[in-house]
């Protein structure tokens, strides 16, 4: 590897901070990058990564914290883990593309093959491999539009589907992902989303009369049978880690069986692994018509898919679908490596392991801390959200100085929600547990130190034992 420092899990799995964060070399960067870097491109915490692996993302200025992001649900199975980095090198070496459309390779069909055995359903499956989330849940739609002849899309509140002109549209919140970018994709209809924490009735009613009042919203405002399809998140993702109410997704997927329409799960978060089940559908025994993944598929490396029904994949004409790099041989080579690691190391149990971690000290917490209004999600998907004490009302000042406090103390946080006031946790499933415990431990220093108006001495410099 010349002189390339490696990363992957043989990096110290601790917590170290040698500088303020971002240090030194971390502002030199972003000084440069001001004058380099569109501004529209935005980062979370501001320090650059020299090396990660494991739980931990390491610094140009030689910091190490604990990863509660995994580069949003992306390295699932850990940063440069061995087994991608060796698949992956190998297949470098060996060609890096020729185009699938041009002439093709085992890779992908292999991955095709590995996504029909894993996800929802024994029904003949076929798959088609993209880049990105947004340009797999966008090609849903291509495809379920042409099954159908149809033309509607229902989209919900709080859904994140992506940045691309079509998936602009299917995306619920404006700023920043919408803002100025008008207009979007027609015949793209929001309907309500069954948020237990905010439903009127209260949770236990929520997922049956969301679900009455979309399906009778769809047949009264647009007619069941002009509807292609009904894309959603099973769990949503930037929207605010929100759980549906329990039959909200059953009563959907029926639904849209019984009028001839797509039932799309949006699984591009939530798939492989993430929520304690390969895809998270399977919580409550949805068996989607099109399922889209991206974010955990391939360790790191770009690749998305399409994958669903024969009968309705199989639809669209030859030549239909496609794209320059979809299923590039690297990424197909990364993605199998990555499914043999979360067989091998059983990282679906592992994410049942860290909602049995952290799930009993989030709601810990919550008893201390009358702002944190709901605990939610499941696996290594979690999140609380924060409201002003006693009410509803979001609190998005306090979820940013939360998030800032464990920057500064070393964990690397994300928020999310379409208020702003949600504070997600998406942890590598490879995190040793020492680590995941020691991050919940900076968390509630975080909350602690709310209010007193001491934020986090920037000069702290803490070292932690491997
Ligand atoms: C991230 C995300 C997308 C978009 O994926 P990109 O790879 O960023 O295009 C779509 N849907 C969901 C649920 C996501 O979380």
């Amino acid at each position: 590897m010349g002189n390339i420092a490696a990363g992957g899990p043989s990096l110290p799995q601790e917590r170290r901070l040698v500088t303020e964060i971002p240090g030194p070399r971390s502002r030199q960067l972003t000084a440069r990058r001001g004058s380099a870097v569109a501004r529209g491109v935005s980062s979370t915490l501001p320090v650059y990564v020299d090396r990660a692996g494991g739980g931990v993302v390491v610094d140009v200025d030689g910091n190490s914290l604990i990863d509660f992001g995994s580069g949003i649900a992306v390295v699932s199975v850990g940063n440069a883990a061995p087994a991608v980095v060796e698949a992956v090198s190998d297949q470098v070496a060996a060609f890096t593309h020729t185009c699938f459309m041009v002439a093709p390779y085992e890779g992908y069909v292999a991955v095709c093959e590995q996504l029909a055995r894993l996800t929802p359903g024994a029904h003949e499956k076929r798959s088609a491999l993209f880049n990105s989330g947004a340009e797999a849940v966008e090609n849903t739609v291509k495809i379920a539009r042409a099954h159908t002849g149809r033309q509607a899309v229902v989209a919900f509140e709080h859904a994140y589907h992506g940045r691309t002109n079509l998936t602009m549209a299917l995306t619920a919140k404006n700023m920043p992902y919408k803002q100025s970018f008008g207009p979007f994709a027609s015949d793209v209809y929001r309907m309500p989303m069954a948020y237990p924490f905010r439903w009127p009735t209260g949770p236990e009613r929520c997922g049956e009369e969301a679900a009455a009042q979309v399906i009778s919203a769809i047949e009264s405002q647009i007619g069941g049978s002009n509807v292609a399809a009904i894309v959603i998140e099973p769990i949503q993702g930037e929207g605010g880690f929100i759980v549906p109410g329990e039959g909200f997704l059953p009563a959907l997927a029926e639904y849209a069986r019984r009028s001839g329409i797509v039932f799309v799960a949006d699984e591009v978060q939530t798939g492989f692994a993430r929520t304690g089940a390969w895809f998270a559908c399977e919580h409550e025994g949805v068996v989607p018509d099109l399922i889209a993944t991206a974010k955990g598929i391939a360790g790191g490396l770009p690749l998305s898919a399409v994958t669903g029904r024969a009968e309705i994949m199989d639809s669209v004409h030859v030549g239909g679908l496609g794209g320059t790099y979809g299923g590039n041989p690297i990424a197909c080579a990364a993605a199998l490596a990555t499914i043999a690691t979360i067989e091998d190391q059983d990282l679906v149990g592992a994410a049942r392991q860290v909602e049995a971690t952290m799930l009993p000290r989030l709601r810990a917490l919550q008893e201390r801390f009358p702002g944190i209004g709901d605990v939610r999600g499941r696996g290594a998907m979690l999140a609380v959200e924060l409201v002003k004490p006693g009410t509803k009302e979001p609190d998005a000042g306090v979820t940013q100085d939360v998030a800032k406090a464990c920057h500064a103390r070393g964990l690397l946080v994300l928020t999310a929600g379409t208020y702003g006031n949600v504070l997600r946790f998406l942890p590598p499933l490879v995190m040793p547990q020492h680590l995941l415990e020691e991050g919940l431990d900076v968390l509630e220093q975080a909350f602690a130190g709310l209010g007193t108006s001491q934020p986090e001495a920037p000069s702290t410099v803490i070292s932690t034992p491997a």
